[in-house]
């Protein structure tokens, strides 16, 4: 006797919602789709228990007559596409047909609605699947779709469910996609959302609240002053719109939660977006770190499909390539020409030891923060009163005008700033004036014209290595020059292989090596550019991280590493001491670098401190 069985509707539709709905957050988002679908201007959404108990939406759309109630809940039912071809081109949120048939398959439910032209509305409910018949009942026209218990009768799912908070911190995520997705831009009305937890009011945004207040009320991140952290760029290509809003490196996060991506209205996860995303920052932050970004892509629905997974999160682009070399191209170019240097905000009262433990609004800012605090902690003069003389210190190098010039133990204080970036325009050095001074044989302070700058010497010039190497290297190999004596090193098999499988890498570089030996090889030329590095620890360093297996780098991501390496080891070292025609080139660099504000490994090379500032620290204003 045969085994196979057909599965009754019901139980299809149970197995259906598995996909779709996997937890109370997926139901609000299926049901506030729905309300966006049906051309509403007001959404309330108001749950208990953290979805467990009842999720309910309301809107003020074009709602349901008793037929189409009645319908609406049947699996494979929908509005929003008729034939095959339909599905080429969809421009509503949903339309599978399958959201509301599978919320009722696992729930108990009641629906109101009324359409504008009825003179009352109708009423269904649904337990699990079983429906009642209609019934009419009174109500506002729009929707109302009250989903309770959520799978009460299948324990294994409902074990699944966690905690009345973290449930709420997933549909609080869910209603900040929507909100941002549909804030009012140019003439396009914005949406009318509430979110109500227990009968609290966690959100209430108006159709009024633009993008960035929505995203300082909606966003987890620090509020001090989101928007002044974001940076905005816009294209209107034909046939593909893009509004990118771009947080500074000092927001960034640890992880991609905060880049929020919307393609014409849906919020998507995308690999080549994010890609775009990573490598337009690169540079600018940390490994590690996260950027956060806001980007609205608007395109012809024609040129993606949508049906490609049951949450509809994820696209297909037929041009894929071209959607990530158009987001790459306008994020970066906004970023190079945007001033990220660190800037120095001094505190209010006069430089306490307690104002050191102020907090900076992004990690990095703070870190910084503190690692200057340190620096100068450790530097500052044993006498207080010290600290305000002008007396200039007998061992500074390059010392320049001694009535401007600036006391270093007046750093103190102003160290233990807080740090935050700016988008003001690079300060003007004045090179021909000289008035700069190296301190420590580690920094170089510059006066410029809105006050001063603390230069990490290596940083910047590890920076400008880079970006030296970056464009050389993509124009043609790097230019090398043969080693009088060439420099043998001993090479394991492994070794021998990694040197094997990256010989185009090596040959770009301009790195040439030969055998010599059974188990040795010897350096003959190596590259004119990096003459400070050490051409037998770079090499051997190179070797080492070509044959790294956890860094799982394409092309032109291991490239970039080898770069920084590179860029790293022949920059000037802290600590040493540099002549004045050394400092004046590397400031004269530091004006033709693209970034020169950040090395490359995302770190600040320059701080900022504004002659107001000091002059308010000192009360003079
Ligand atoms: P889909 O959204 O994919 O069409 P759903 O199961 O979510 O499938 O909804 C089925 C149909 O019910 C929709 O196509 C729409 O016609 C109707 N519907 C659902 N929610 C609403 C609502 N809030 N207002 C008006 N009509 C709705
Ligand atoms: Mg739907």
């Amino acid at each position: 006797m045969g085994q196979i069985l057909v599965l009754d509707q019901n139980m299809v539709n149970m197995i259906a919602a598995g996909e779709v709905i996997e937890r109370p957050a997926s139901v609000v988002k299926e049901l506030m789709e729905n309300s966006i679908d049906s051309g509403a201007t007001k959404i309330t959404v108001s749950i208990e228990d953290g979805g467990r108990r009842l999720i309910s939406v309301t809107d003020n759309g074009c709602g349901m007559d008793g037929e189409d109630l009645a319908r609406a809940f049947e699996p494979h039912t929908t509005s929003k596409i008729k034939t095959s071809s339909d599905l080429q081109g969809i421009s509503t949120l949903g339309f599978r047909g399958e959201a509301l048939a599978s919320i009722a398959s696992v729930s108990q439910v009641k629906c109101t609605s009324r359409t504008k032209g009825q003179t009352g509305a109708n009423c269904i409910e649904i337990d699990c699947g079983t429906k009642s018949g209609i019934s009419p009942s009174s109500a506002d026209y729009g929707t109302t779709i009250q989903v309770r218990d959520i799978f009460y009768k299948l324990p294994a799912r409902r074990k699944f469910l966690r905690t009345a908070n973290t449930e709420m911190g997933h549909i609080a995520e869910q209603f900040t996609r929507i909100a941002l997705a549909n804030a009012p831009a140019g003439n396009k009305q914005g949406l009318d959302m509430t979110l109500i937890h227990n009968g609290r009011e966690l959100y209430r945004l108006s159709d009024k609240d633009f993008l960035h207040q929505r995203i300082a009320e909606l966003s987890p991140i620090p509020s001090s002053g989101i928007s002044e952290n974001l940076i905005e760029a816009e294209s209107n290509e034909t046939s593909l719109h893009i509004l990118a809003l771009m947080g500074k490196p000092s927001i960034s996060r640890t992880s991609k939660k905060f880049q929020y991506i919307f393609l014409n209205g849906r919020f998507i996860r995308d690999k080549f977006i994010s890609h775009a995303i990573k490598e337009a920052y690169r540079g600018l932050l940390e490994p590690n770190r996260f950027p956060v970004v806001f980007l609205f892509i608007r395109m012809p629905y024609e040129d993606y499909d949508v049906n490609v997974h049951p949450t509809k999160s994820e696209v297909r682009f037929y041009n894929a390539n071209l959607v990530h070399s158009q987001i790459l191209a306008i994020l970066r170019e906004k970023l190079l020409c945007t001033d990220l240097q660190t800037h120095a905000v001094l505190p209010t009262a006069t430089g306490s030891p307690e104002m050191q433990g102020i907090p900076a609004p992004g990690h990095r800012s703070q870190a910084i923060s503190e690692a200057m605090a340190e620096f100068f902690k450790k530097h500052r003069p044993v006498q207080t009163q010290q600290r305000f003389s002008y007396k200039p210190k007998q061992q500074i190098v390059a010392l320049r005008p001694s009535s401007e010039q600036i006391p270093e133990s007046h750093m103190g204080p102003a160290a233990a700033g807080v740090l935050t970036e700016t988008s003001r325009p690079a300060p003007v050095i004045h090179l021909e004036q000289r008035k700069f001074i190296q301190i420590h044989d580690s920094f170089i302070v510059v006066q410029t014209d809105e006050g001063f700058v603390i230069i990490d010497q290596h940083a910047l010039h590890e920076r400008i290595i880079y970006e030296d190497l970056c464009k050389r290297i993509r124009k043609s190999k790097l230019e090398s020059q043969k080693l009088l004596i060439p420099e043998s090193f001993d090479v394991t098999v492994s070794d021998a292989d990694v040197l094997k499988t990256n010989a185009e890498l090596l040959e770009k570089l301009g790195i040439e090596l030969v055998p010599f030996g059974p188990r040795a090889m010897a350096i003959q030329a190596f590259p004119t550019l990096l003459a400070k590095a050490d051409p037998l620890d770079f090499v051997q360093d190179l070797i080492d991280l070509l044959g790294r297996k956890d860094i799982n780098l394409d092309g032109e991501g291991l490239l970039d590493e080898v770069l920084n390496m590179a860029a790293c080891k022949a920059a000037i070292k802290a600590g040493q001491r540099l002549t004045d025609s050394e400092i004046e080139q590397l400031l004269r660099d530091k004006v033709n670098a693209e970034s020169a504000s950040r090395c490359p490994h995302g770190r600040p090379t320059t701080i900022k401190f504004s002659i107001s500032d000091l002059e308010k620290q000192f009360k003079r204003t």
